[in-house]
């Protein structure tokens, strides 16, 4: 922390964490609570900022507010978001440095709102212009469009992002965007055929039911009424404060903006109707000639229908639905399927269109916010990904979703030490290396290519004969035996440990939030993610240009015998890439708080805040911040603020600023290991020493 605010003193609630003392849990906790009291939603650890959601709509995102925290120093004011996006955008434009903004929390604790406070503070601060406006336009405008397909109401938050987003804007030399690319991870697409009660499915479908017009309805085949669709709910519609209707045509205006055409619309909401009426197709079985039984299409309207929508012969689609062929050596047979694997490969066909619809959403998006000139380019990249998650039943997306978290704590503990250590080198200080807990064992646990978790799954998914999720566990329990981070019951009885808490078909990894059980079930199928290939063909050969391009091996011509990768190996390479981009830039931090599970303004609970505050593992960041100094501030106004202190530098002192503060805190006798001199800056090692000048100032 830089510069003194009037709230350092106040212990009660200091506006830097880096100056919490005594540093522990209890007193971290209190000190957000007292500010969460006070209104005081943000909170700084030395420049990263923690966010605990206000759930109301405060006065500071005027534009009085964008004007205060413009060209103010960091320091000056209070702890805010814009003055992280303030930094950030200075540091990009005046130094050129490329700049990320990593947003984590859990669900519900305002993620996606800080990034579009970042991106409206950007763009409310970088220049105006006919040109720079329009793209700016198109920038803001892609959230509703991803917000209206790739977000849903669960129990957690009413406007959850089922999605991981990566967004870099781009900027010219003088700091005006030019445009922008966007990434995603892992669209949650089970929810599409299956969702909890009291979550709803993607809030498309239900802006599309509630705000098209009788016309629109028509052509898309589609009825009003939420209830007549298997995979929507009732109760869905009518959520009190969602206005569904006005969504979707901002959503519409939005994608206006963007420059889709009404044919892509029209394209974009016939397959979003197919996957709706998909999930109403309806399957019983029959008796074939030959006495088996056979799966068939009981109501063929409904399939009729997506036919006609998707150009494609019913006879099609129904023999993809109801049987599969299976090559045996040179022979070709088709088999019939049963009921429960035809409505598997139903419910499977509809995920695989929407998931990659939505890619081709995103695809489509960056197509129109890219940048077309060659121009050299600053990046400001805004990540907002789903945080720690620990349920009751954790299973593969938990896995992945943790295993991703786990690699951003890897890199901000590197890029928070890298920093430290960049700034005693450039202040001339003497660094002495930190000790800190690395997790590297447990990223290796999981990703390491030959002994990883996702390495034998995959393992396991190409083994031919039966594979199912025993095997993998105990695969695991044989090469893991006597990994430190690594548990399950077997584990646990080699070491002669009791734990009731622990059941089968579960394995535990001690995280560096803490630990996690994580039930086997599921595992293999959800990473092969395999859709049959008769459906993928029976796609390819629609007329719908959309739907075909999205199953392009679906092609007969280009029928290979190669897997596609897992999902788990796409997982950990996009997380790689991730990590080499975030790690080329200079990080910032907003770390969001969810203060309690009702969505209520004036609630703060501090057990919830103490778990988010492990999961965020907010303590080691305070100590890692202050492993060095505390505390550091340039001479100038350090000397200004401490001056009256000594008789010799007080009321002026006649000499360079830095020879001022040495004067001054020789005077003042703290013991020498406490200070340290750097070319521009002075540092004081513990908060206590910092308190001290402040209780002798006001004396
Ligand atoms: P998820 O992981 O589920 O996507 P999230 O962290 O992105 O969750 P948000 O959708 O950003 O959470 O926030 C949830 C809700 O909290 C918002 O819809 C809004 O009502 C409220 N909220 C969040 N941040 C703020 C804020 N700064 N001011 C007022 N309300 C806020
Ligand atoms: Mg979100």
């Amino acid at each position: 922390m830089e510069g003194a605010s009037s709230s350092l003193l106040d212990a009660e609630a200091v506006a830097d964490l880096v100056l919490l003392d005594p540093l522990t849990e209890e007193s971290l906790v209190q000190t957000l609570r007292e500010r969460f009291r006070r209104r005081d939603i943000y909170t700084y650890i030395g420049n990263v900022v923690i966010s605990v959601n206000p759930y109301q709509s405060l006065p500071i995102y005027t534009p009085e507010k964008v004007e205060e925290y413009r060209n103010c120093s960091f320091f000056a004011v209070k702890p805010h978001i814009y003055a992280i996006a303030d930094d950030a955008y200075r540091s990009l434009r005046d130094r050129d440095r490329d700049q990320c903004i990593l947003i984590t929390g859990e669900s519900g604790a305002g993620k996606t709102e800080a990034s579009k406070l970042v991106m409206s503070y950007v763009a409310a601060v970088s220049s105006k212009g006919e040109e720079v406006n329009k793209v700016k336009e198109q920038l803001l405008q892609s959230n509703p469009v991803l917000e209206a397909f790739g977000n849903a109401k669960t129990v957690r938050n009413d406007n959850s992002s089922r999605f991981g987003k990566y967004m870099d804007i781009e900027f010219d030399f003088k700091g005006e965007p030019l445009g922008g690319v966007i990434s995603n991870y892992l669209l949650e697409k089970s929810r599409i055929v299956r969702h909890v009660k009291g979550e709803r499915n993607f809030h498309i479908f239900y802006q599309l039911l509630a705000g098209a017009s009788p016309q629109l309805l028509q052509q898309l085949k589609l009825r009003q009424d939420c209830g007549h669709y298997g995979y929507l709910n009732r109760e869905g519609s009518n959520l009190p404060g969602m206005d569904d209707a006005a969504n979707f045509h901002a959503m519409q205006d939005a994608m206006r903006v963007i420059g889709f055409s009404p044919a892509e619309v029209t394209e974009l909401l016939q397959v979003t109707a197919v996957v709706l009426k998909l999930g109403n197709v309806q399957l019983s079985s029959s008796f074939q000639a030959s006495g088996m039984e056979a799966c068939s299409i009981t109501e063929p309207r409904e399939l009729r229908e997506i036919c006609e929508l998707i150009g494609l012969e019913p006879g099609t689609l129904e023999r993809a639905l109801c049987s599969r062929t299976v090559k045996a050596r040179d022979e070709t047979v088709l088999t019939t399927l049963t009921v429960p694997q035809g409505y598997y490969g139903r419910d499977a066909l509809a995920k695989n269109i929407y998931s990659r619809l939505f890619n081709w959403l995103v695809n489509r998006i960056n197509a129109s916010i890219q940048v077309k000139s060659d121009k050299q380019r600053k990046v400001m990249g805004v990540l907002d990904i789903y945080g720690f998650e620990i349920f009751q039943d954790n299973s593969f997306e938990q896995f992945i979703i943790n295993y991703c978290n786990e690699k951003l704590q890897q890199i901000f503990i590197l890029m928070t030490l890298k920093e430290e250590q960049e700034e005693y080198v450039r202040e001339g200080i003497q660094w002495t290396p930190v000790e800190f807990f690395d997790n590297s064992i447990i990223c290796n646990l999981i990703e390491n290519s030959t002994t990883g978790i996702l390495a034998m799954l995959d393992e396991e998914c190409l083994r031919p004969g039966v594979v199912n999720e025993d095997t993998f566990l105990t695969k695991l329990n044989q090469l893991l035996a006597t990994h430190k981070h690594y548990e399950s019951k077997e584990t646990q009885n080699a070491r002669r440990v009791t734990d009731t808490s622990l059941p089968p078909r579960c394995f535990r990894i001690h995280h560096y939030a803490g630990k996690v059980t994580y039930n086997v079930t599921g595992f293999i199928e959800k990473n092969n993610d395999l859709l049959f290939r008769d459906l993928s063909q029976a796609m390819w050969a629609a007329r719908h240009a959309l739907l075909r391009s999205l199953f392009p091996e679906g092609d007969p011509q280009k029928v290979s015998l190669k897997l596609p990768p897992t999902a788990g190996s796409q997982f950990k390479s996009s997380v790689a890439m991730l990590m080499r981009n975030l790690y080329s830039k200079n990080p910032n931090y907003i770390r969001c708080i969810k203060p309690n599970d009702a969505k209520s303004a004036m609630v703060f609970t501090p057990e919830l805040v103490l778990a988010q505050v492990r999961y965020l593992g907010l303590l080691e960041n305070v100590r890692v911040r202050r492993a060095g100094y505390a505390f550091r501030q340039p001479y100038g106004p350090f000397l200004q603020r401490y001056k009256m202190l000594n008789a010799r530098t007080w009321p002026r002192w006649h000499g360079g600023d830095r020879q001022g503060a040495e004067v001054l805190l020789a005077g003042l006798a703290f013991p020498a290991e406490e200070l340290a001199f750097g070319h521009t800056k002075i540092f004081i090692r513990s908060p206590r020493t910092l308190f001290d000048l402040e209780r002798r100032r006001q004396e």
